[in-house]
């Protein structure tokens, strides 16, 4: 069997070069020493730095996190509400939200951030997060256990007085401030104000953070480019990352494993319809629930692949047709589309049934689930739609929706540059089909939103790239940062 051959001599680096570690037990968590064997490409090695940052990291969660007298301590102090000079350990708690996309990016976020300050990472688990993935550091655990005594945290908004932004305007925190609080809530949405992205500027507001043992984060981007901005940060962030398109790549390969059921998904489905295929080619067709089927989307999907010959060309109907290969000699290719709707998986499939291709290639589509639309706390569509990015993610080659954060966290585990369908110009009713079709991705690296464009304090509009060149503009969202 040449699946299980290629399986057990990749299984030497089921660690992925010393990003995982030794020691979990293995049936609590197939994914975690499993999932390199199902993956083509090895990926890239990490820097022995962060290998070692991650270690002391795991090492940090397990002296600091729940269940230890310094959690204890910690609560207390944060019950009576009043902050303490040199805490004994510190917290970052995050709130992720929106689509399991946005949570994703957000929980990396918040962990390159608790790697950066030293803080024990927590997550909220109310928006599903526990559903999903497996425990990633290994003696501790990662998720905020009940009873978190900030009342209300998880319905924060950018109004709450305690937005660090908030406390910076009002002058509660700060060099004449009376004393620093117990904790702080970093508001990094789309819409923080540009108080709230003070904190992505000079050291004195990273001083100031540090100070505060308990931070509630929420943002639902990947702020790492911002984070590579402050200057706080850079030369951590250049040690752990000589590459710096990689960081979402280690850090999804590192925090992200699908947990047994969600791996049930992704190994029955792969295994079934995927695995076998010479080559995998993944397509993610994003599409909101009320957008009819497009034809002019489709066009854009076989334009693309065909160009760029990730999908053969098909023979028009009555067009002689060159003797196939005897079966053994032919070449398959497996495409796994993913989207909400089914339909632009029926058109594919239909054509290259209907249609020879011209390569003589065997072409076979498969979509695992069409889930109609977007749904919110429900853990069977959580799962569904993880196991897709997962299975998107071990597929050779991948075209991708732009502006679309499944497709992100998909590009990144695989470590693949995608070819991105860009976004049709106009305005709904008279909408022009991008020319070219779709174009590669300058990087793996998912584009954070929401990156500061402004500085408040030097009244200046940022150029990101003059800060630090490989923070680079998105090519699908103008507005954003991303790493090269
Ligand atoms: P984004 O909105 O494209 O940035 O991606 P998100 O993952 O943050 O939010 C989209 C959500 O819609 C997903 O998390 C799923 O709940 C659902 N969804 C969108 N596309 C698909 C898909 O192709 N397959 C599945 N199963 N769910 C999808």
């Amino acid at each position: 069997d040449p699946s299980l051959h290629h399986r057990t001599a990749r299984h030497g680096d089921r660690l992925l070069g010393g990003l995982l570690v030794d020691g979990f037990d293995e049936e609590s968590c197939h994914s975690r020493y499993q999932s390199a064997a199902y993956r083509r490409n090895p990926g890239r090695r990490p820097s022995p730095y962060l290998v070692s940052k991650l270690r002391r990291h795991e090492a940090l969660q397990r002296r600091c996190g729940p269940g230890t007298a310094a959690y204890g301590n910690a609560l207390e102090q944060l019950k009576s509400g009043r902050g303490v000079a040199s805490p004994e350990c510190r917290y970052i708690v995050s709130l992720p939200y929106q689509g399991l996309g946005n949570r994703i990016l957000a929980t990396a976020s918040a962990f390159l951030y608790a790697l950066l300050t030293g803080r024990v990472l927590l997550i909220d688990p109310s928006d599903g997060m526990d559903g999903l993935f497996c425990e990633p550091f290994l003696g501790a655990t990662w998720l905020l256990p009940p009873g978190f005594p900030v009342a209300g945290y998880a319905s924060f908004t950018n109004g709450t007085a305690e937005t660090y932004g908030n406390m910076v305007r009002n002058k509660v925190i700060g060099a004449d401030a009376a004393e620093t609080p117990a904790f702080a809530y970093v508001y990094l949405h789309s819409d923080a104000s540009a108080h709230d992205k003070s904190f992505f500027w000079d050291e004195d507001h990273q001083r100031l953070l540090r100070r505060i043992q308990w931070l509630v984060m929420r943002t639902d981007n990947y702020i790492v480019p911002g984070l590579f901005l402050a200057e706080a940060f850079r030369g951590e962030l250049d040690a752990m990352f000589p590459e710096p398109d990689a960081v979402f790549h280690h850090l999804g390969r590192y925090l992200f494993h699908p947990n047994n059921r969600v791996w049930g998904l992704v190994t029955r489905y792969h295994d079934a319809y995927l695995a076998g295929a010479a080559q995998r080619v993944g397509i993610q067709v994003r599409v909101f629930g009320a957008q009819p089927d497009s034809p002019e989307l489709l066009e854009q999907i076989t334009s693309c692949t065909q160009k760029h010959k990730l999908l053969p060309e098909v023979l028009a109907t009555g067009e002689p047709m060159p003797m196939p290969p005897p079966p053994r000699a032919k070449s398959t290719k497996a495409v796994l589309v993913t989207s909400l709707k089914p339909w632009y998986h029926e058109q594919l499939k239909s054509m290259y049934w209907e249609h020879a291709a011209a390569t003589g290639e065997v072409v076979s589509v498969h979509q695992p689930s069409h889930e109609g639309y977007q749904r919110f706390g429900i853990e069977s569509h959580d799962r569904k739609a993880w196991a897709e990015i997962y299975m998107l993610s071990l597929a050779d080659a991948l075209v991708t929706t732009s502006q679309s954060t499944f497709g992100y966290v998909a590009q990144g585990l695989a470590g693949v540059r995608p070819w991105v369908m860009y976004k049709p110009a106009g305005d709904g009713a008279t909408t022009v089909p991008p020319d070219p079709p779709c174009g590669r991705a300058a990087s793996m690296e998912p584009c954070f939103f929401a990156a500061p464009n402004y500085n408040l304090w030097k009244e200046q509009w940022l150029d990101a790239s003059a800060v630090v060149p490989h923070v680079q503009r998105c090519a699908d969202f103008a507005w954003g940062g991303l790493m090269l």
